[in-house]
């Protein structure tokens, strides 16, 4: 990936961790201080194996293991790295290591741009949706209060390294909601991609390492081309919103008690419903795309919820443009762009769709 202003980074896709050494080598990475940031799950399954790989490079890996759950992706974690990095005496040239899911890679990542004013972090994603989305693109964070992803920083990593077999420790749960992004990715940029999907249902399934690398692959390369062009969100990178901004209203309405691709999924049927109400989708296609998230154990439908909150909820969203929401719609399947006349009537519609029997 190529970021106008930063330096490239590589993704590497493997099924081991065999070559991680190696990758970190080419960065100059022998004899620095690294720590593994880790939680406490994928730390309990993942971490000494990924400290005896970088155990070959330097002799001085340390681990750093806090306890998993989005409750946890806080500024007092990011004070418990700071004081362990502190006393481990790390300074600008060590690195950090995030082994684990969105929550560990956005965390680590902010600790890497604040500690000494930023030093290099490399990601290790263990979850679909970490592989596919968090790990890619520079946003790191911490939520703040109840405010999620609230105090932050773009900071690029270093490496991008992806062992898909630790897909296979996964719940099926989590991993479904990795598919809600991968999905979303097809419906923006690339017809043939959400039709590739379609068509490999039961090896994605089955997780068939050859279809995972290619899905998980083709995922990245949609999101690093977006981000590529536009890093800060200045335009463009907007389009990965598809389906987010009534998803995360729904996130927030049901208390964090479905995962964020399964919000992802009926924020982007409500989406897709939109589009077909203003006459861009058929309505064959907009059953196609509602039909494909059921395909993948993802909701499109929930209980009855409260229209006005969700729609306030939108509103105080920060895809917020000037009073008007930021809204992506689809032009057609694999053509997404973004739209500021979405009416308050068309987000009750689109929302109240999403409660009714199908
Ligand atoms: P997560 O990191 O909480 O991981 C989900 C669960 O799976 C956790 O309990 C974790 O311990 C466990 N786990 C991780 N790897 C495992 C494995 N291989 N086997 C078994 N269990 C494993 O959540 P997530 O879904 O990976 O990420 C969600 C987070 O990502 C949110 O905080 C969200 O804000 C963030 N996010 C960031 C970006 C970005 O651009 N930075 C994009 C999307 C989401
Ligand atoms: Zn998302």
């Amino acid at each position: 990936v190529n970021y106008n202003k930063k330096p490239i980074y590589n993704i590497i896709i493997e099924n081991s961790y065999d070559r991680l050494a190696e990758e970190l080598k080419a960065l100059g990475a022998e004899n620095r201080k690294i720590c593994i940031v880790t939680d406490s799950n994928a730390g309990s399954l993942y971490s000494q194996e990924v400290a005896d790989v970088l155990k070959g490079i330097s002799d001085q890996v340390v681990i750093f293991t806090f306890e998993a759950g989005e409750e946890n992706k806080t500024l007092d974690t990011v004070r418990g790295l700071y004081e362990f990095l502190i006393m481990s005496r790390f300074d600008r040239k060590d690195i950090l290591v995030a082994l684990g899911g969105g929550v560990t890679g956005d965390l680590t990542g902010f600790a890497a741009a604040t500690y000494l004013r930023g030093i290099d972090f490399i990601q290790l994603p263990t979850t679909l949706l970490s592989q596919v989305d968090s790990s890619i693109g520079g946003k790191t964070g911490v939520d703040f209060d109840s405010y999620k992803n609230m105090v932050g920083a773009f900071h690029q990593p270093r490496l991008v390294y992806m062992n898909i077999s630790t897909l296979n420790t996964l719940n099926p749960r989590q991993y479904f909601s990795g598919m809600g992004e991968i999905l979303k990715h097809g419906l923006i940029k690339d017809e043939h991609y959400f039709e590739w999907l379609i068509e490999n249902m039961v090896e994605i399934y089955e997780k068939d390492p050859e279809i995972l690398e290619e899905m998980i692959y083709r995922s990245c390369v949609i999101k690093g081309r977006v981000v590529e062009e536009d890093p800060e969100e200045k335009g463009e990178r907007a389009l990965l919103n598809f389906g987010h901004t009534i998803g995360h209203a729904i996130e927030k309405y049901m208390d964090f008690k479905l995962l964020h691709g399964e919000c992802v999924a009926l924020g982007s049927v409500a989406a897709a419903y939109i589009s077909w109400k203003r006459g861009y989708l058929k309505e064959d296609e907009f059953l196609e795309i509602r039909d494909m998230f059921v395909g993948f154990r993802l909701p499109v439908s929930m209980e009855s919820i409260s229209l006005d909150e969700i729609i306030n909820t939108v509103k105080l969203d920060k895809k917020m443009d000037r009073g008007q929401i930021r809204f992506i719609l689809l032009k057609s399947i694999g053509n997404a762009f973004i739209d500021k006349t979405v009416t308050d009537d068309e987000l009750r519609e689109a929302t109240g769709y999403l409660c009714r029997e199908i």
